[in-house]
């Protein structure tokens, strides 16, 4: 019987032991933290052996196959190892990719991909498919494989998972745009993380889409370069000459062969011109997958969002909060910025990731009146704003980052979070520092 061997008992490491064992392998999971007692539970209750806080060589050596979660780095000594005696490492992607015919919408991108993913899921399952959610997000695509018989799947993919995948192939792949993230796990090399990215066009043929940002540098070099096989549908912010999407006169439009969808912009439920892309890229694949124009419309317009990205949290006193938590990384504050209507109120601040702020220093310039740095070290804030902005506060918890920005507001402002940097100074997780934020403007 052939021996799957799992390393990392998260989400996606016990969905693929549920999987497997389905499928009749002969199956062992081994974590070096410790896992949680809902896996542990589910694992003893289907017989599945597993181990944690370590992992025994020898039993993870004698595998046919090892699948590997995503977080465990390639120089990990065991990985070396199990390489060296040439056992397969493929991600639970790859792995359960094997047991579905299903149609798969796999979309990655440095940024935008949870926002994108849930908006297509949204889109499909409105219209009545029958339509399953995971990769990054939710239940795992194994454990959904395992359970479920979908006729579409809606994948968001991180570089780590598209390292480990080999055979498998995305029916739709999109690829939103590529920016430096991650770098520690590619040598500081930023072609491997392009070349990671740029996986998620393996074995596709004419028969199969892709859709990037054709405004991309980077994207559009690789499209170049790589020449991939698919048939190829690009969006733009505005019109240009041979684009499947794009924006004109306020209006978005999806052109595909079979037909030429317009919508009002300003119906658009996410705002913002990377809110702009991320629907676009959805609009395509839904006209590709034959959504009527009339189901994209509404579901286009009633998407809910997504929970600590741009989400507009409460009105008090005439002054609009919204919590952009997820906003690690200068870029993405770039995007929240610029998506503002009003004078804004910006909190910022955590844990620096080697950021440079000269990329949002214009747009601070023009809308931002007052900053509020929300951080245990803000010297390197003050260092690059100071004399910049006149209103400047510091902050060492989110009630006094809430309350001071509620200070400094002007009516008809809007107190947005958007903080630039990590969250593991102050708080848990971004989830954490974005649900602080709701709590705290909902005692104002
Ligand atoms: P990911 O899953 O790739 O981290 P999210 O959808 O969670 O992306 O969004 C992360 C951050 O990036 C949010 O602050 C959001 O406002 C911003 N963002 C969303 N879509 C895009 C895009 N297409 N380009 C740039 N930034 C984006």
């Amino acid at each position: 019987m052939k021996r799957i061997v799992i390393l990392g008992g998260g989400e996606s490491g016990a969905g693929s032991a549920i999987l497997a064992q389905a499928k009749g392998f002969d199956v062992f999971l081994s974590d070096s933290g410790v896992l949680q007692d809902k896996y542990k539970q589910e694992l003893s209750g289907k017989n599945i052996l597993f181990e944690e806080k370590g992992h025994t060589e020898s039993l993870i050596l004698s595998a046919d196959e090892i699948i590997k979660s995503p977080g465990i780095p390639e120089e990990a000594p065991l990985i070396v190892a199990a390489k060296s005696k040439n056992i397969p490492i493929i991600s639970e992607i790859e792995f359960a990719g094997r047991y579905t015919d299903a149609k798969k919408i796999c979309i990655t991108g440095s940024n935008g991909k949870t926002t994108t993913t849930s908006l297509i899921y949204h889109i499909l399952k409105s219209a009545g498919l029958n339509v399953g959610l995971g990769g990054n997000i939710g239940q795992s695509f194994a454990r959904q494989v395992a359970a479920n018989n979908y006729d579409y799947y809606v994948l968001e993919l991180s570089s780590f998972q598209l390292d480990n995948m080999y055979d498998f192939k995305a029916d739709i792949a999109i690829l939103l745009n590529i920016t430096p993230d991650h770098l520690d796990r590619y040598d500081h090399d930023m072609q491997k993380y392009i070349d990671a990215k740029m996986r998620i066009v393996r074995n596709q043929t004419l028969a199969d889409a892709f859709i990037y940002w054709g405004e991309d540098p980077i994207v559009t070099k690789e499209v170049v370069k790589l020449q991939p096989k698919a048939t190829l549908y690009s969006f733009t912010e505005f019109k240009k000459e041979g684009v499947a999407g794009y924006s004109d006169n306020h209006k978005l439009y999806i052109r595909t062969p079979k037909s030429v969808f317009e919508m009002e912009q300003d119906l658009l439920a996410l705002t913002g011109t990377h809110n702009l892309y991320n629907s676009l890229a959805a609009g395509i694949t839904a006209k590709l997958l034959d959504i009527t124009d009339e189901k994209l419309r509404l579901s286009l317009s009633d998407f809910k969002g997504v929970e600590h990205r741009l989400e507009k949290v409460a009105s008090v006193k005439g002054i609009q909060f919204v919590n952009d938590s997820k906003a690690t990384n200068v870029n993405s504050c770039w995007y929240a910025l610029k998506s503002m209507k009003s004078k804004v109120v910006l909190i910022l601040g955590g844990k620096d990731k080697g950021n440079d702020y000269t990329e949002i220093e214009e747009l601070v310039m023009s809308k931002v009146h007052a900053l509020v740095f929300l951080g245990v070290d803000n010297s390197k804030l003050h260092k690059f704003f100071d004399g910049k902005v006149t209103e400047i506060e510091d902050a060492g918890s989110m009630e006094e980052a809430v309350n001071k920005a509620y200070k400094l507001a002007n009516d008809g402002d809007a107190v947005l979070l958007s903080p630039c940097c990590a969250s593991f100074d102050l708080f848990k997780s971004y989830e954490d520092r974005g649900d602080q934020f709701k709590f705290w403007v909902r005692k104002l």
